[in-house]
């Protein structure tokens, strides 16, 4: 991955984001408390406008930011969450990681951070199996993220049965269940973008 990839990953992410921003309110307002999509807005509008000053001469650099940007711009779960993924992720890469380790080194960010495993009804029940996938994929890039969006879409999918065990869906315990999870929809959604941008 290069920084011209990483940015346009990111950029895609905010389009993303501004065009389902609505749907993943609704998803965390009945759930949560009805922020989710307002969040994420906000915190990659940010990023996209600090990553037009910002000198980003690699792809680390890029996601470095994003992750910075997004702790700094986004209250809640997801912004210190979503920004440690992008940091984790970024600072691997800056250490010469390939893509499926700076991904792991991400969850593991997350799991660190938030205490969730799969099965807990988050963004975790996205991202490890989007992990995962990415690292079992053979072939290239490219095949590698369109299998982790595959991947995390099921995951998302499969929040529906299950009741919240972490943030605060959970508060409604068996209330939770029937309801997808937004974060794990987010999730799906910046894999779609990563499939999206790394080509055919
Ligand atoms: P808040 O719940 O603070 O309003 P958001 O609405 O932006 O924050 O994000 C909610 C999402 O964050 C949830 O749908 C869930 O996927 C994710 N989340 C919450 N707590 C955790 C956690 N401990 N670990 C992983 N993900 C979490
Ligand atoms: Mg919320
Ligand atoms: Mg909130």
């Amino acid at each position: 991955m290069d920084a011209a990839l990483a940015r346009a990953w990111v950029t895609g992410i905010a389009s993303a984001v501004r065009d389902r921003a609505d749907e993943l309110t609704q998803l965390d307002a009945a759930i949560g408390d009805g922020d989710h999509g307002v969040n994420l807005r906000r915190g990659f509008d940010a990023v996209v406008a600090a990553l037009e000053s910002a000198e980003t001469p690699a792809a680390g650099d890029v996601l470095v930011k994003t992750g910075t940007t997004l702790v700094s711009k986004v209250g809640g779960a997801s912004g210190p969450l979503y920004g440690s993924a992008f940091r984790a992720m970024g600072k691997a890469l800056q250490q010469e990681s390939s893509v499926a380790q700076a991904l792991e080194a991400a969850l593991e960010a997350v799991q660190k951070l938030g205490k969730a495993v799969p099965g807990d009804k988050t963004m975790v029940d996205a991202l490890a199996p989007a992990v995962e996938a990415y690292s079992a994929a053979p072939g290239d890039e490219a095949a590698a993220a369109r299998a982790a969006a595959a991947a995390a879409a099921d995951g998302m999918r499969a929040t529906v049965p299950l009741q919240a065990r972490k943030g605060r869906a959970s508060y409604l315990g068996e209330r939770s269940i029937g309801h997808q999870d937004p974060g794990a929809t987010s999730t799906a959604l910046i894999f779609e973008a990563l499939a999206a941008v790394t080509g055919p």
